[in-house]
């Protein structure tokens, strides 16, 4: 189990890395175009002095290879279409319990569990949905300053054709005017947050064909709401029900 926690705390760390590269970018970006606009315009102005205007096309040369590293470092750390396969959400619940369990611990804040008994097998993205538990869980942890509660549950829709995964917390819940601004990318209200980890999660959702959806009330607590079209497994022996060899 000690293997399979490194394991998951390694994917984790990439994970958390994609954030920050996919937002170093985004900021470096932005004055990146103006520096590359006012040279153009300094260019047009020196049109006499061709030593200076060799000198200016290869700072623009330049300016082009960091706007190209960017673009690579975004196109790879952009979420990617989902990866449907027959998961049981017991066990990727466990998994994400395995890896958060020592730092929830430290901050006193309990962990709970809860997976309708007749949910079964469904089709979903696993490694994506993990992640986005991963992020909904720390969060709910990090708002917590002395400890508390966070229930998971996860149940399928009536008609079967989808699953509803919440996340609530006990914490001090999420003033209406922050509310309305959680899923912006760089909204963060944490000394070193990125602000990404929500805009992320909510694109992956929608990526999966579902949504995203936050309750709070100041003092009581936060409930996030992951809605998934996954409809249940295929029938007939999947392959976590084979013998591994
Ligand atoms: P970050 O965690 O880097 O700040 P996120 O996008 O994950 O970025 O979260 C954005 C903001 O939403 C957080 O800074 C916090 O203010 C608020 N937030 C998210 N989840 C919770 C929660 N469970 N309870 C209270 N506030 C939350
Ligand atoms: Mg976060």
């Amino acid at each position: 189990e000690a293997e399979v926690a490194s394991r998951l705390e390694h994917t984790d760390r990439l994970a958390s890395m994609g954030e920050l590269a996919a937002g170093l970018a985004h900021e470096i970006r932005n004055p990146l175009a103006g520096i590359q606009s006012v040279l153009e315009l300094l260019r047009e102005d020196l049109e006499s002095d061709t030593n200076k205007v060799e000198l200016c096309d290869d700072v623009l040369n330049e300016l082009g290879r960091v706007n190209q590293t960017l673009s690579l470092l975004l196109s790879s750390t952009r979420p990617s279409a989902p990866r449907l396969t027959d998961t049981d959400l017991n066990q990727l619940l466990d998994s994400v319990r395995v890896l958060l369990e020592p730092g929830l611990r430290r901050r006193r804040v309990a962990l709970e569990l809860r997976v309708a008994p007749d949910l079964g097998e469904v089709r979903l993205d696993a490694l994506k949905i993990r992640q986005i538990l991963v992020n909904l869980i720390n969060n709910a942890a990090e708002a917590m300053q002395d400890g508390g509660q966070i229930t998971v549950r996860a149940g399928a829709f009536p008609d079967r054709e989808g699953v509803i995964i919440s996340v609530a917390d006990d914490g001090p819940g999420v003033p209406g005017e922050q509310l309305e601004r959680i899923f912006e990318p760089f909204f963060t209200t944490k000394l070193t947050g990125t602000g990404l980890g929500l805009a992320i999660a909510k694109s992956q959702v929608e990526q999966h064909g579902g949504s995203l959806e936050v309750e709070s009330e100041v003092g009581k607590g936060t409930v996030f709401f992951v809605l998934l079209p996954a409809p249940a497994a295929e029938a007939g022996p999947s392959e976590s029900n084979l013998p591994s060899s």
